[in-house]
């Protein structure tokens, strides 16, 4: 059996015939930039979230930039974020010249709520929470050191569409939320797209006119703005996969279930689920000492599995500027050489779930 990690075109096939008339529509209209369609996700998107707007923008980057362009956090400002997050959480700061700092991750992979207050410093602006593999990081803490340092809470929704903690949806705790529908999202399109959440009315009029070379009447502009905007035929597939969100989640959650249940090998450490989150499973990571054997052993086995990160941000060539040696984030640098991500997407089958299962339960460390 051959089984990939991920394999966007099974999630299509599932709900192909109403794809292929969105498309179809949409390429005969005739409007392609900021029309219906456009209106329409952002309308459908606000309220599954249960934010008040939702503005598309052309990528889950353009959302973090943005939002901290936004926000006015720029040169001689800090933003703390999780050591172990995909590198795009970074570069949304360090776009603006403003300086990431890391927090260590706590034992589900997002920030640890309680190492954060320490690195508040006076030039301390925000907080950027990633709700990282699909899990809602610890909100209620974080809002806390938020609002007592006056901190604006960002959170990186990139991979956790539908999650919630303690019955609320995430991207609805901070002050702005950003979201990617990159292909192999949960909620993913067909091309590079994202947006932002807000409630701000003030905010929301300012992502409109930044997404828009900073243009709200037409010819006539007020900022440096940018082109960042979604456009109509993602717009189009993406109220399509947004009807199907919450059974595809359960599909992943049936899966990620069958993966806790039948995985019993002792050399592999299984995912935890916080207290109170509800998670999508955006990826199921497991950790496991021997990880490089294991990978080949699976590889052997026909089964893809890919590394949620190898290299952690502050030991990428790109931020060597940044100072920051190897050794000073322990636990990040740790799961960075344990962490392993199974296959797991919609359309996987039942046989090929239990095929990694069985696969791994014979793993013994030796290849
Ligand atoms: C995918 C992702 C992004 C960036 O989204 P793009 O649409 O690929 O630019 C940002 N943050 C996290 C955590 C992501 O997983």
């Amino acid at each position: 059996m051959q089984i990939p990690q991920n394999d966007p075109v099974r999630s299509f096939r599932l709900h192909q015939t109403e794809y292929e008339q969105a498309a179809i529509d949409t390429l005969r209209s005739g409007r392609y930039i900021l029309d219906k369609q456009v209106e329409k996700f952002e309308q459908e998107f606000a309220v599954y979230i249960g934010a008040k707007h939702c503005i598309g923008l052309a990528n889950g980057l353009d959302a973090l930039w943005l939002t901290f362009r936004i926000l006015g956090i720029g040169v001689g400002d800090e933003v703390i974020t999780q050591g172990n997050t995909f590198i795009a959480s970074v570069m949304g700061i360090t776009m603006n010249g403003a300086t990431p700092v890391f927090v260590e991750p706590d034992e589900y992979h997002n920030i640890d709520a309680d190492k954060l207050e320490a690195l508040v410093t006076p030039k301390t602006k925000a907080v950027l929470a990633v709700h990282l593999y699909g899990q809602a990081s610890n909100m209620r803490k974080i809002q806390d050191v938020c609002r007592r340092h006056n901190l604006y809470l960002v959170e990186d929704c990139a991979q956790s569409h539908g999650a919630k903690f303690d019955g609320q949806m995430t991207g609805t705790f901070g002050d702005v939320s950003c979201f990617s529908f990159y292909p192999t999202k949960n909620l993913g399109a067909f091309g590079d797209n994202g947006a932002v959440v807000v409630n701000d009315d003030e905010f929301n009029r300012k992502f409109r006119t930044f997404r828009n070379y900073g243009s709200q009447k037409r010819y006539y502009n007020e900022v440096v703005g940018t082109n960042s905007r979604l456009d109509e035929l993602q717009a189009a597939l993406l109220i399509v996969k947004l009807r199907h969100l919450d059974e595809l989640t359960a599909e992943r959650t049936n899966i990620s279930r069958m993966y806790l249940e039948g995985i019993t090998n002792p050399l592999i450490e299984l995912p935890r689920i916080r207290d109170k989150a509800v998670t999508v499973w955006h990826q199921f990571v497991i950790r496991c000492k021997m990880r490089a054997k294991l990978i080949d052993y699976l590889k052997i086995s026909g089964i893809d599995t890919l590394i949620h990160y190898p290299i952690p941000p502050h030991l990428q060539a790109c931020y060597q500027s940044l100072n920051i040696p190897k050794g000073s984030l322990p636990i990040t640098e740790q799961l960075a050489d344990e962490v392993l991500s199974l296959p797991l997407f919609n359309g996987m089958t039942d046989d090929e779930v239990r095929y990694v299962i069985e696969k791994l339960n014979q793993f013994d460390g030796y290849i």
